[in-house]
Formats: structure tokens, C-alpha cells, sequence
């Protein structure tokens, strides 16, 4: 841990280290003020129901301040894979607004689903079987198929809620499979992120509260990382994580003291 006190850049998740229960975590606004006077700060964050603009909008509402251009959402990812992979392309979305947003401000088209060259997955409150079977037809016809990630649940203030891992699952029962699944653990989420942080993955550190999806995903990709314990994961938890975080922290709070410290 030698390069530990030179990160360039710090890519941290949302909820369970920022968020909790709709309530900024305490201690998490500095924090991540501190962060930003050390390097560059990426949000990154599996919820592809906002752009980027209204994950910012939402994180400056809780007062931490963060811009658009420092949010990197899996609706973004998706999108700008798509760009890279096949270019500017003709889409479908099982999702939400952000989705859409994303895709069409990274140059593809909204069309209808039998016009579709790909259909893009996300979390959608409002899947029907109307739109399944929508799904279905258009893949019978030979468009492929994208998902920004695999989040089975995710949290909020009311519990857990079923996450765009349902709604792949409900794809993938009909018989076809995502091309790829963008979103933490990805390489693919990890590398648009340090893109846009300017860093590479040796020089970054990934914080998060899921050891499947922030530190499994992020060492796979070369990151440092820390884990904290303010969101899903428990002290009990720490020993059956292999590979381990670099670092473990209560909160975003207490790493952050860790990493300055060290500058120090
Ligand atoms: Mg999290």
C-alpha cells in the first residue's frame, strides 16, 4: 500500500457511503470535500434510473457537492458502450428516464421496439408484461441485448426494492442473454469511470460498501480499494472477502482521516 497516500483519483459509490435511507450519511459531505482537495472525485453509481444531471441534482439537494461531469451512472456507461462498441445506434429501453436521457445525449435514437438494433436494460418501475413481450419480439427479429447492471435489490428508505437484476432475470427466463452487463463489477464501469476521472487504474481508489460489486469489481480492474462499513456490509462479513480491501473504514468519514493522515 505503499502508493496509497498518491491516489490521483477516488471513484465512490452512493448508497451506503454517501446515502442512506434517503439521508446523507454523517460525516460524508466533508469527506468528500477532503477527497476532492486530494484528487479528482468520481461519483460512479449502479443506478441507472437517473442521468447523470439528476444524480447530481439529488447529491447537491443532500448538499454534497458534486457536478454532472463527476457522475458516472450505469445508464452512462451503457451508453457510451454502446458508442464505442457499434457507434451511434437505433434503441429500445426496458428503463427510465435516465436511461433514455443517456443514451440519446451520448448520439443514439429512441425508436420503437420492432426498429430496435439493441435494447437497452435498466431498473424500471413500471415494467409490464406488455413490455416483455415487446422485449421478446424484438430479439426474435435480431436485436441484441444490453443491461446496465445486475443489482438484484437495491435500498431504499422503505427497505429493499427489487433493482434492474429483475428485470434482466425476467429477459434472461425468456431465453436470451445480455451481450454485457456494463455496470459494477464490470471492467466496463471501472474503466468509463477512470476515463473520465483522467487516471489510471493504478492511480485510483474505489470506495464502496458491496464487496461484490465495488471491491471484487474494482481490484479485477486494477483499483486500490476501501471498503466501508456505513452501508450493506458488516465487520462479521471481512474475513470471507478474497480478495480483501485495502482499506477498511466505519465510514467514508474515518477512511478519508486514514488517507490524510498519511499524507501528513
Ligand atoms: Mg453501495
Amino acid at each position: 500500500m505503499g502508493q496509497s497516500c498518491h491516489f490521483k483519483a477516488f471513484l465512490v459509490d452512493v448508497d451506503g457511503v454517501l446515502v442512506k435511507g434517503g439521508e446523507p450519511i454523517p460525516g460524508a459531505r466533508e469527506a468528500l470535500s477532503e477527497l476532492k482537495r486530494l484528487g479528482a472525485v468520481v461519483i460512479l453509481t449502479n443506478n441507472s434510473t437517473r442521468s447523470r444531471a439528476r444524480t447530481a441534482e439529488l447529491l447537491q439537494s443532500l448538499h454534497f457537492p458534486v457536478a454532472p461531469e463527476e457522475v458516472v451512472t450505469s445508464s452512462y456507461i451503457a451508453a457510451r458502450w454502446l458508442l464505442d462498441r457499434a457507434g451511434p445506434s437505433r434503441v429500445w429501453t426496458i428503463g427510465e428516464e435516465g436511461l433514455s436521457e443517456e443514451l440519446q445525449l451520448a448520439g443514439h435514437t429512441l425508436v420503437p421496439p420492432q426498429e430496435a438494433e439493441w435494447i437497452v436494460v435498466g431498473m424500471d418501475r413500471s415494467l409490464t408484461y406488455a413490455k416483455l413481450a415487446d422485449a421478446l419480439r424484438a430479439l426474435l427479429s435480431g436485436a441484441r441485448l444490453l443491461a446496465t447492471n445486475r443489482d438484484g435489490t437495491f435500498p431504499t428508505p422503505q427497505g429493499l426494492l427489487p433493482g434492474a437484476g429483475a428485470v434482466v432475470g425476467a429477459i434472461e427466463g425468456m431465453g436470451f442473454s445480455p451481450e454485457a452487463v456494463v455496470g459494477k463489477p464490470s471492467p466496463v464501469a471501472f474503466e468509463i469511470a477512470l476515463r473520465v476521472a483522467g487516471a489510471a487504474p493504478g492511480e485510483a481508489l474505489m470506495i464502496g460498501d458491496r464487496w461484490e460489486t465495488d471491491i471484487h469489481g474494482a481490484k479485477q480492474a486494477g483499483l486500490a480499494t476501501a471498503l466501508v462499513l456505513s452501508g450493506v456490509s458488516s465487520p462479521a462479513e471481512l474475513p470471507r472477502y478474497d480478495p480483501p480491501p485495502d482499506f477498511v473504514a466505519e465510514d467514508i468519514g474515518g477512511l478519508v482521516k486514514v488517507l490524510t493522515e498519511r499524507v501528513r
